[in-house]
């Protein structure tokens, strides 16, 4: 039976349900009050230039496995839809927030080289009692938090039921971090304080627990973080494109909904006058605060009523700042890169909380033309702003952003050219769910339960909430009601296929040949498998190395710890300089672990926080890649570089080489103004020619497998060909003299090449050799050999 079914609102949630209701055949319409889709997605354009827009709502989307399932999958929907215009089409913009906070302003003081993460107390001069202050944001999240989140990346919905009692026993995430649990002692609330305005938003650790462990496993990949070409917007409109504009109403302001026997009438005011239309079903999809105004409906329970109401929501201010020219490029310490392709940030503890400064794709002499940042502020720090007038905001975020900047050559004022800001709370009363303790017991069931023939969806109705992902689950849960199909499946390409074939190969099947081929040869593949499982062959340059040797991440697993020759120098290099160790490469090990009882070697490849998203499980698109065979994925793990990773972590200057192919190369020193130079003299050096026409990234790979039999590679890519390529280094034989040779080419190289690639003092290390163990391991050393 065709149903016609009404959706209230054209955020995301709405347009999802209206795309999933009309896959299944049935009839759909979208009232949306504001005269555009989107709702907290909102791309505003300062002009019709390219790159001349800021993302004022929704901006990035993460890479963790449950967003892939479905807004990934959304994408692809859209893409291969005959209805979309090619020009509609929606582009992800792959790896682009490479560093997450590079200038932090706290406590009046500003830091450099430490992104947000590896800030401790002693470097801002924070307060705190004694044996805390050299404790850094990142280590003590992931001791308190990494396990959970690593178990919500897994199996979210599983591991999710197990932080239910957390919020029930201790309420706030705040008071559950001030009890002892496992390694980790009772936080102090001066430590506590700090760690909640450096990484999140005032009162943030206030609220329930199992929100800021769910917001972990958002934020904390942000380096993988991806955006949308063109600005999140174009994601809507592709939306509405493909379900027609003719089942949409724009400027339709729901103000009644009257269940009548079987049907729902609707009524809207509308830009023409009153709108009403008599429907099967309704889903509602607008946020609480917008919902509880419809003035005409049923009055339901009190028990949703009261979940309604007390659904809160985090103010969220953001304004965009268009300039003459983009003067943030000028130093990388505001952009994270000396180029525009990447995305940075800046944080700081005054009103404006965070500054971003987006990339910018395919223009030329990026440096002369106007380009944008944005400033960003949440919760009370957000409601601040919304008392004042725009001319006062807009004088209040220049004050700000000139106490950020701090630079006397930088005249904010004179290269200013407009602003817009949205104050979120003014929109529908919205911004972002933010559960308070125990309301995803309380409330959460009770907002979502249909009534009658009305459906309720928005992202405050999941688990996911504050994300478009968690808008998008929303309503796929809505319309798995509305059908009473538990089954339904996401939007996805498949939609679009119009026949199968028959015997056709699935990518799946394909990845499982390859497994089988490569086995047979002398590969980095089957060097790996021949370790036993219980041993861990680790050439690690960082965080993954680091935890492993510590044995906490790894209990029973980490039995031995090869720490391999010259990689071991970057780590220590990490360590020493940060005093501190990121948990996301151990992620990545530990990920494999599940997939596959295998023996894993980790590698890193500089001392950036960039690494953390090249180790990132985080970091790695499942669904993207053409191998999704686990046992390919399993030796695949670093995306972001298409050739050989390895031979990228074995040298600074030399990073690139194995990015001949000149694209993708995403690693913070090839935006320096060192490596660029070093990648030219690299290339230069055509080291791949001299070995009877081995690519230089086979050069490379080899390189590394002549280290030692210890030495097993995770060459990363995403495509088939590349992995040949890879795996083409089993037949390039390195001399002892050509080792050498390729190491002291990438040590000439270094030399040779000027600009601020590393922190001062961090140059001196490049080339040492491995010290035996790194300082703090000693209490684990029964673990290492
Ligand atoms: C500043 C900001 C930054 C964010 N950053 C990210 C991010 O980086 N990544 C991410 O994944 N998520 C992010 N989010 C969250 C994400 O934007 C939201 O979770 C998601 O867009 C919400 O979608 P929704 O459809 O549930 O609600 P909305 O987008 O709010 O849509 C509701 C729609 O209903 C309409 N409406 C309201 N009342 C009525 C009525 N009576 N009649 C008809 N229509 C009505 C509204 O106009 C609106 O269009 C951010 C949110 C904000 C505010």
């Amino acid at each position: 039976m065709t149903l016609k079914v009404a959706v209230i609102g054209g955020g995301i949630a709405g347009l999802y349900t209206a795309l999933l209701l009309q896959r299944e055949g049935h009839y759909v319409h979208v009232f949306e009050a504001s005269e555009r889709v989107g709702g907290r997605i909102y791309t505003y354009h300062f002009t019709d230039e390219k790159n001349q827009f800021f993302d004022a709502g929704a901006m990035v989307l993460p890479p963790t496995m449950a967003y892939n399932t479905v807004i990934k999958k959304l994408i692809d929907y859209v893409n291969t839809n005959p209805s979309l215009p090619a020009d509609m089409t929606v582009t992800k913009l792959k790896e682009k927030m490479n560093y997450s906070g590079v200038r932090t302003l706290a406590n009046g003081k500003i830091n450099d080289w430490y992104s947000r993460g590896y800030l401790t107390p002693a470097m801002v001069g924070w307060p705190v009692p004694a044996g805390w202050e050299n404790e850094s944001v990142n280590d003590r999240m992931t001791w308190a938090t990494g396990d959970f989140v690593e178990g919500l990346f897994r199996d979210f919905d599983a591991t999710f039921s197990k932080l239910l009692p957390l919020d029930v026993q201790f309420g706030s995430f705040r008071s559950w971090i001030r009890t002892k649990r496992g390694n980790d002692e009772g936080w102090p609330d001066a430590f506590i304080d700090f760690v909640e305005t450096i990484l999140f938003e005032t009162n943030a650790f206030d609220l329930s627990c199992a929100e800021i462990i769910v917001r972990q496993l958002y934020l904390v990949p942000s380096p993988g973080w991806s955006l949308i070409e063109g600005g999140m917007g174009r994601l809507p409109d592709a939306m509405a494109e493909v379900l027609g504009w003719d089942n949409i109403t724009l400027g339709a302001y729901v103000k009644g909904l009257e269940p009548s026997e079987n049907k729902v009438i609707v009524t809207a005011e509308g830009y023409n006058g009153e709108i009403k239309g008599t429907f099967g079903k309704v889903v509602v999809a607008v946020p609480p605060a917008a919902l509880v105004m419809i003035a005409d409906r049923p009055r339901w329970q009190p028990d949703k009523e009261t979940a309604l109401r007390a659904m809160n929501v985090e103010s969220v201010y953001r304004m965009g700042m268009r300039f003459k020219t983009r003067w943030w490029d000028r130093r990388w310490v505001y952009s994270g890169s000396d180029g525009s392709d990447t995305m940075g940030e800046a944080v700081a503890d005054i009103p404006v909380r965070l500054v971003m400064f987006p990339p910018v794709v395919d223009e030329q002499n990026l440096k002369d033309r106007p380009g944008t940042i944005v400033l960003s502020a949440s919760g009370p720090d957000a409601q601040a702003w919304a008392p004042l007038t725009p001319t006062m905001r807009r004088s209040q975020a220049i004050h700000c952003l000139e106490k950020i900047i701090n630079d006397r050559n930088i005249d904010i004022l004179e290269e200013l050219i407009d602003t817009f800001d949205v104050v979120w709370s003014n929109r529908s009363a919205n911004g972002t769910t933010a559960f308070l303790p125990g309301q995803f017991e309380r409330s959460l069931p009770a907002a979502k339960r249909a009534e009658g023939n009305i459906y309720f969806a928005g992202e405050h109705l999941s688990h996911h909430h504050g994300w478009i992902m968690g808008a998008a689950q929303s309503a796929l849960d809505a319309v798995r009601e509305v059908l009473n199909n538990a089954d339904l499946v996401p939007l996805s390409k498949d939609d679009n296929k119009t026949t199968q074939g028959a015997g056709s190969t699935t990518r799946g099947s394909k990845a499982i040949q390859v497994p089988l081929r490569i086995l047979s040869k002398r590969s980095p593949v089957p060097r790996w498998y021949r370790y036993p499982h219980q041993r861990v062959a680790c050439a690690s340059f960082g965080k993954g190395g680091q935890e492993l040797g510590r044995g906490r991440e790894f209990p029973g697993r980490a039995e031995t710890c090869y720490l391999a020759g010259p990689y071991f120098e970057i780590s220590y290099i990490f360590d020493a300089f940060r005093r501190s160790t990121i948990p996301f490469g151990a992620f990545m090990l530990l990920k494999s672990y599940a997939i596959l009882d295998l023996t894993v070697l980790t590698t890193e490849h500089c001392m950036s926080s960039t690494t953390s998203d090249l180790e990132s499980v985080f970091g790695v698109d499942l669904s993207e890649r053409e191998m999704d065979n686990p046992a390919i994925f399993a030796c695949l793990t670093r995306e972001p570089v298409r050739g050989c990773s390895v031979a990228q972590c074995s040298y600074d200057a030399g990073v690139e080489i194995v990015n001949t192919t000149g694209s993708n190369i995403t690693d913070l020193h090839c935006e320096s103004p060192a490596s660029k130079t070093g990648f030219r003299l690299w290339r230069r050096s055509s080291i791949g020619a001299a070995h009877n026409g081995a690519t230089a990234r086979q050069v490379a790979l080899a390189w590394l497998l002549a280290q030692g039999e210890d030495v097993v590679t995770i060459p990363g890519t995403t495509k088939l060909k590349y992995l040949d390529d890879n795996l083409g280094a089993s037949t390039v034989v390195l001399s002892a003299k050509g080792v050498a040779k390729i190491r002291q080419l990438a040590q000439d190289t270094y030399k040779t090449v000027t600009g601020e690639g590393y922190p001062p003092g961090q140059v001196d290390f490049l080339f040492v050799d491995t010290p035996p163990l790194w300082p703090h391991s000693a209490s684990t050393n029964n673990r290492l050999e």
